[in-house]
């Protein structure tokens, strides 16, 4: 068994309280590897509410960016690797909404944790407040990388202050 390579990522996904439906999906790698797609529907759902329109839609890429679900599953399936350690930022529906384009949670590669790890949960534990995000914020990517910085940071504060 190889080492757990650690994947940071982010969605932006449109809910309405009942079901989430993927717009985009950025992935970064602990090798610096990143992934961006948006969904065929993405645009659509990203324009189904005034908060997506004003935060999503608009830093939506598009053109070759657009990818069917399917290719996008088997994307990240490669780019996941053979021992992917998955961290998000409030994890929870990010994690749900990675997981469907699976199918259900039984249908998770075998090779994949059935559960996400939370910086928001890490950060919060530890008393520790992370860095406010500079730059463009709700594009998948740019949101991905922010997480990879600040769970480094906050990683090195709890260790050099022996929280
Ligand atoms: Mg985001």
């Amino acid at each position: 068994m190889g080492v757990d390579v650690r994947i940071w990522y982010d969605t932006e996904f449109y809910e309405d309280g009942r079901t989430i439906e993927l717009i985009s999906i950025g992935l970064v790698r602990e090798d610096g590897a990143e992934y961006y797609a948006e969904t065929i529907l993405g645009a659509h759902f990203a324009s189904r509410s005034q908060w997506l329109r004003d935060n999503v839609l608009r830093h939506l890429r598009q053109g070759d960016a657009v990818k069917t679900t399917n290719t996008i599953r088997n994307e990240i399936l490669a780019f996941a690797g053979d021992k992917p350690e998955f961290w998000a930022y409030y994890a929870d529906y990010d994690w749900v909404v990675l997981c469907q384009l699976f199918g259900r949670m039984i249908d998770l590669p075998n090779n994949w944790p059935k559960w996400c790890r939370d910086l928001k949960q890490l950060a919060t534990y530890h008393g520790v407040q992370l860095p406010a995000q500079e730059g463009i914020e709700h594009h998948a990517l740019a949101d991905a990388k922010w997480l990879r910085d600040a769970h480094l940071w906050c990683e090195q504060y709890i260790n050099t202050n022996g929280l």
